[in-house]
């Protein structure tokens, strides 16, 4: 069964009372543990359907199934709670808590969960699965823009969603920081997580097994490589 099945999916912004039309139908499944790059160049309305996907915001038009389920029907309360549980963000500005230790701000999103205890353990795991055991009092100013983006990454796996979306989460960052990011993307693919990447560089988009480019919010062209096993430098 697919994690997400997106039909004829459309968007428009209303500026006054004229429409402006982002996204014009967009058909999308994406399988359990798959691993796809949206590319597209500024403005072809990748943040657009990338907010879509993450219950952020609703389509205009066209339907979208989310683990089985209609979002369409969705309550606040509901799309809340999903983008809770469900559905872990990376951006590309990190958007940490300045004020809270990395520590902490892995923990955040484990509070807004009633159903299980805030967990520490995870919280500790996480963090050294990103490799930031030794930075984990610190705060995110006492932290590199990679290791920021590390921690991002922690904290959007805390909750053991079922989706990872990052939109452009190396767009802050130099190349060699690129790569390394690049490396626990493609790892936690390796691990099963399921990721969808938003770029606007090609050589991010390589790492991935399907490449979707967005135009002028239409899907131009769909890649699908075969899977390797080797991981890239
Ligand atoms: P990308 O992420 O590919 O750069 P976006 O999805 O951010 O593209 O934007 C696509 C188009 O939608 C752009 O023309 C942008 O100006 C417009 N747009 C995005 N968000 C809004 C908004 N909240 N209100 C009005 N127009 C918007
Ligand atoms: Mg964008």
């Amino acid at each position: 069964m697919s994690v997400i099945s997106l039909r004829s999916i459309t968007k428009s912004y209303y500026l006054g009372l004229s429409a402006v039309p982002v996204l014009h139908g967009i058909d999308l499944d994406i399988e359990k543990g798959e691993y796809l790059s949206i590319v597209g160049s500024s403005g072809s309305g990748k943040s657009t359907l990338m907010n879509i996907i993450g219950c952020m915001d609703k389509p205009t038009s066209g339907s979208y199934i989310l683990n089985g389920k209609n979002v369409e029907n969705m309550t606040d309360h509901e799309l809340s709670e999903i983008r809770n549980t469900e559905i872990g963000f990376v951006y590309q500005t990190f958007n940490l808590l300045m004020r809270k230790n990395v520590f902490d701000n892995v923990l955040l999103p484990l509070q807004y969960m009633r159903s299980r205890k805030a967990d520490r353990s995870t919280v500790l795991k996480l963090i050294e699965r990103v490799g930031l055991k030794e930075r984990i009092y610190h705060k995110p100013n006492e932290l590199s823009g990679g290791q920021r983006q590390r921690v991002a990454i922690a904290r959007a796996l805390a909750a053991g969603p079922s989706l990872l979306l990052a939109d452009e989460p190396t767009g802050n960052l130099d190349s060699a920081t690129t790569r390394e990011i690049m490396k626990l993307f493609d790892e936690l693919h390796e691990e099963g997580v399921t990721i969808i990447i938003v770029t606007h560089e090609h050589e991010i988009a390589q790492h991935t097994r399907k490449i979707i480019t967005l135009h002028d919010g239409r899907t131009q062209s769909r890649i699908f490589k075969k899977k390797t096993n080797s991981l890239r430098p």
